[in-house]
């Protein structure tokens, strides 16, 4: 660049023309630049710009040179600027009452966690029960955030269950009696910061939303982040695999706790939306995954070490053990694939137990808003009584069983034969009672109808 050209500059810096610090242009195209303190040029056209929504800005003049909260009418438009701000925070605004901060009173002592997820969790006690220790700790040391010189661990989880087990439906049930935001993600969907896909920080997003872009409500919420053995790092292959790993490393510092700038109502960072920055330190982060052959690997383990001395003869003994899972360790975890780095920061590590058919009928009539209770109330509308026999029941948890995908496949054998039942019985209002029988689960007969005063029972 010429001498001559250089002293047309700002003389922010050498080697480059000036340029308008709002839209970007050179001088060249913009026409002389407007000087302002600290170095600052603005084109002559920002600058009337600015004067028309001067009056409009809540920050004044430093607002001004934030170009996130002054819409352009160009299209270059430079790199998005963080916006440092938080945003107002909606207790704080006129009228509303302001939130208490969280105390150790409002904390419910583990057995009372443990008793309101019984209302809805059937079985899983274990669980449950470390589940409420690990939050009431996680919340404890929430509230106790000043007294710095003996730091409590965060208490991270990695829940392990197979699918259906009620994995998702415990952290629902804690994020909502708690009254904490929680935000749900998967896995799978995360990527490494720069590939197509959401990066880690996206979850960070949804749980702002989640929190109605109340920030500090967002600091003490919950990510339950599902299919966590997605990510594992692939076993027994000579491929470079570097996609898991790198989703596991990507959301290390957001377990341990970081500052993270993320979109306020938007997920997509390239969105002209301001930035936020929520810190993760007092999130509670719960990751959850079905981790299948981990079973091998615990067996694998536990055969090796029986395989050495005595225990010898004990070889098979583990084979038809059903709480095998229990015994999950770090190694094997290690050995599944993933990194020690994100196991360390997953201090708290739990299984669910595999839902039996008892479980399964239980889950059918037990928990508050369990399914039978909701076709109850439905057909209560229209003055119909709904039965079902406990034989029935069990016939429904059979066929569940057999779909191997826990409590979720319960719902969808009700709705299969509950939609003939729900179109039916509104046609003839002389019917006052229906009855669900083993037969009519498995398409030999039909249900049990009686009507009202008298009884009738229905061919199938
Ligand atoms: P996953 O372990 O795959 O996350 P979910 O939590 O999504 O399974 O379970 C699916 C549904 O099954 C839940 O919405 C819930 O209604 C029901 N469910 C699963 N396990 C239980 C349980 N232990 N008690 C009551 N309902 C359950």
């Amino acid at each position: 660049m010429s001498e001559e050209k250089e002293d047309k500059t700002n003389k922010q810096d050498k080697d480059y023309e000036g340029f308008c610090y709002m839209c970007r242009r050179p001088e060249s195209v913009v026409g002389k630049l407007i000087k302002l303190p600290h170095d600052i040029s603005v084109c002559q056209e920002c600058m009337q710009n600015v004067f028309d929504k001067f009056n409009n800005m809540p920050n004044g003049y430093m607002d001004m040179m934030n170009p996130v909260m002054f819409q352009f009418p160009m299209n270059d438009m430079p790199e998005q600027p963080k916006v440092k701000a938080k945003p107002k925070a909606k207790k704080k605004e006129d009228g509303e009452e302001q939130e208490k901060p969280l105390t150790l009173k409002d904390i419910p002592a583990p057995h009372k966690i443990k008793g309101e997820l019984d209302e809805f969790l059937i079985g899983q006690d274990y669980a449950k029960k470390v589940v409420s220790v690990a939050v009431y700790n996680h919340y404890k040391r929430v509230v106790e955030n000043a007294m710095d010189d003996i730091e409590i661990e965060k208490s991270n989880m990695l829940m392990i269950g197979p699918t259906g087990s009620g994995k998702t439906y415990l952290v629902k049930t804690l994020a909502r009696l708690l009254n904490v935001p929680l935000a749900i993600t998967d896995a799978t969907s995360l990527t490494e910061a720069g590939y197509i896909g959401d990066d880690v920080e996206s979850v960070i997003s949804k749980l702002l939303a989640a929190a109605d872009n109340d920030v500090e409500k967002a600091e003490r919420g919950i990510v339950f982040i599902d299919e966590i053995d997605k990510i594992a790092k692939k076993r027994n292959t000579n491929s470079r695999d570097v996609s898991g790993e790198s989703v596991q490393q990507g959301l290390l510092k957001l377990l341990e706790g970081s500052d993270v700038e993320v979109p306020v109502g938007a997920t997509n960072k390239n969105a002209m939306v301001p930035m936020v920055t929520v810190n993760t330190r007092n999130i509670l982060f719960i990751c959850g995954g079905a981790f299948p052959e981990l079973e091998a690997i615990i067996k694998a383990r536990l055969n090796k070490k029986s395989s050495i001395g005595f225990e010898a003869d004990l070889k098979d003994k583990y084979d038809r053990d059903p709480n095998l899972l229990k015994q999950v360790s770090l190694e094997d975890l290690r050995e599944f694939g993933m990194i020690p780095e994100f196991l360390g920061r997953l201090p708290v590590v739990f299984t669910l137990e595999g839902l039996t058919k008892e479980m399964l009928v239980k889950i059918l009539k037990e928990p508050k808003n369990a399914i039978l209770k909701q076709y109850q109330k439905l057909l209560a509308l229209d003055e119909v009584e709904l039965l079902f026999e406990e034989d029935a029941l069990e016939a429904i948890a059979e066929k569940a069983l057999e779909k191997k995908t826990g409590a979720r496949a319960l719902r969808a054998i009700i709705e299969e034969f509950m939609l003939d039942i729900m179109y039916e019985i509104p046609k003839d209002d002389a019917i006052g009672r229906v009855t669900i029988t083993r037969d009519y689960i498995e398409h030999k007969g039909g249900p049990r109808i009686e009507l009202r005063g008298a009884q009738a029972a229905l061919p199938g």
